[in-house]
């Protein structure tokens, strides 16, 4: 029996990286799921790859029209919805505030919040009522970037902060009635994309063998998306941001 039989799950950004893996381990452990996901070729892939338990949604995360449908769509092909995860995001390259032109600041703040911010508000408020009616939960990507700095740029770091309360404020509106969690990631082997804005929007570059070694793999990561959506193991859960990161919070202060 599958820690999430019966349970159905909307997953944002689902098409790689942390969200794929999400994905994969849901339908693995008896969850049938939507993903909404922006490029076109993943909901195909998606739509090909897992016998009919998940439905590739084409949208956007930072349109409140795509939400709006992705929940819809969902609801109509699986019936119900029991778990919202919010993980569609996009990074800034540790671009620093000194190092963004004056004249593409505005544009560069947009394009990062209206994905990493925006998107999980409207992801969130468009779930509400169907989780309401099965009394589910949310998960939200974070990052270790929530927690410290370095983990990004200021427009990225700033954002993942800007989750941290999300979460704890989001946790306490909905209780008792749905939980509301995040998970923190360290580096994870992704092509996380830059902005556009500062003509970051190309694969990242390969990175040293030895950074390689450090990161996370996806599917690490996996197991703590369906911990924090299980009733059964997480059940007194909700508020909280789990920390995936191998100690940074120890090496913040003691730098090992
Ligand atoms: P990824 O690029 O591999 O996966 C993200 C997916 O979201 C992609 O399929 C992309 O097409 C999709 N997407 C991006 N913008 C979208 C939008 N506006 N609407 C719909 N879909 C969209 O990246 P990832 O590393 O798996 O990132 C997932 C989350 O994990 C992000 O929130 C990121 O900030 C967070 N995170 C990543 C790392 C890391 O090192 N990779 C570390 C900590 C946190």
């Amino acid at each position: 029996m599958g820690a999430l039989d019966g349970k159905v799950a909307l997953v944002t950004g689902g098409g790689a990286g942390i969200g794929r893996a999400v994905v994969e381990r849901y339908v693995e452990e008896g969850a049938r799921v939507g993903v909404i996901e922006r490029r076109a070729e993943r909901v195909d892939e998606l739509n090909a790859a897992f016998n009919g338990a998940v439905m590739g949604i084409q949208g956007d995360v930072s349109s409140t029209e795509d939400n709006r449908r992705a929940v819809e769509e969902t609801v109509r092909r699986f019936g119900q919805l029991d778990v919202f995860v919010g993980n569609a995001g996009i990074f800034d390259r540790f671009a620093k505030l000194a190092d963004v032109p004056l004249d593409k600041l505005s544009q560069a703040f947009d394009e990062l919040y209206n994905v990493n911010v925006k998107g999980y508000f409207l992801g969130a408020r468009a779930a509400l009522e169907e989780l309401t009616k099965t009394e589910g939960c949310m998960v939200f990507t974070v990052s270790v970037a929530g927690f410290f700095a370095g983990g990004g740029g200021t427009l990225y770091t700033s954002s993942k902060h800007a989750l941290v309360g999300f979460v704890r404020q989001l946790a306490s509106e909905l209780n008792p009635t749905i939980r509301v969690n995040g998970v923190a990631p360290g580096g994870v082997l992704t092509d996380l994309r830059g902005l556009a804005a500062l003509d970051q929007d190309a694969p990242p570059p390969p990175r040293p063998p030895e950074a390689v070694s450090r990161m996370q793999q996806p599917s690490d990561l996996a197991g703590c998306y369906v911990f924090l959506a299980s009733k059964a193991d997480a059940k007194h859960i909700t508020g909280s941001v789990l920390d995936t990161t191998s100690g940074a919070w120890s090496r913040s202060i003691t730098g090992r």
